[in-house]
Parts: C-alpha cells; structure tokens; sequence
C-alpha cells in the first residue's frame, strides 16, 4: 500500500491542530511559493511530480475538508482556485496541470485542514486511481 493511503488510514479526522498550522506559524519550515493575507502555498514535502504545491486556507474556519463546506466557505474555496491558477503560472505550467482535493480516509485525505494539490510538470494518468 502507497505510504500517502497509509498515513490516510492512519490519520483522525478531526478539527484539531495540524501540521499546517506549524507551517503557517513558520515553527516548521517550508518551502513558500506564495502568500498573502489569506492563502499560503508551499511545496509538497513528498511530491508526487516535478512541480507538486499545497495551497491552503490560513484560518481553517471548520474548513477541514471539502465534505465540511459551507456556504461561507465559498470566497476562500474559490481564492484556493484562483491562487493554484497564479502559482501554476509562475511554475511554468503552461501545458497543463492537475488539481486535487482528497476527502476523508477513502479520499485519501491525511491532514485534517483543507488544501488544494497542484501538481504538474509530468504527463498525468486517467483515470487517476
Ligand atoms: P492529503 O493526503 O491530506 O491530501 O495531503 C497531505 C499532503 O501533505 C501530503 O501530500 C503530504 O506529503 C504533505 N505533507 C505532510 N506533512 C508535511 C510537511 O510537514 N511539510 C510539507 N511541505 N508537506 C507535508
């Protein structure tokens, strides 16, 4: 079993600290590729193609994962859009890339506060399991 489902299998969904919060508050380092008041974005530590970001909310606001949506979620849902679009400029993706979302343990999800994966630089597989 891929290591990533296995630390899926593993992790508690819960509202509680994570290790992105450590990223946000730089305790730990990161590679950041971008900022601003609401989003950070920094490299995956495990990438699973050449260019492979994490762009997260900076208040998580409930927002562990997509299923935990709600309507006032909807302008940073679409900001965590609209900076993965940015970034992949930046990182000269100009042939394409892929953005993922996983969702619980079945979704693969092991960090229990929402983030967009973008990842690039390789020809990507359909369908993606
Ligand atoms: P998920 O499996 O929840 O969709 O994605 C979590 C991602 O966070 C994984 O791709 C994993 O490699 C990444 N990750 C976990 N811990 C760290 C860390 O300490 N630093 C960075 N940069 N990425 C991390």
């Amino acid at each position: 079993m891929a290591s990533e489902i296995e630390a899926a299998l593993a992790a508690t969904p819960s509202d509680g600290p994570t290790i992105f919060d450590k990223i946000i508050n730089k305790e730990i380092p990161s590679t950041v590729v971008f900022e601003d008041d609401k989003v950070l974005a920094f490299r995956d530590i495990a990438p699973q193609a050449p260019t492979h970001i994490l762009i997260i909310p900076k208040v998580r606001d409930g927002l562990t994962g997509l299923s935990k949506a709600e309507e006032r979620h909807c302008e940073i849902l679409g900001r965590l859009l609209y900076t993965a679009k940015l970034i992949a400029k930046q990182e000269g993706l100009d042939d394409g890339f892929r953005i993922v979302i996983n969702d619980g343990p079945d979704g693969g999800q092991s960090v229990y506060h929402i983030h967009v994966h973008l990842i690039g630089g390789r020809q990507m597989n359909w369908p993606p399991f």
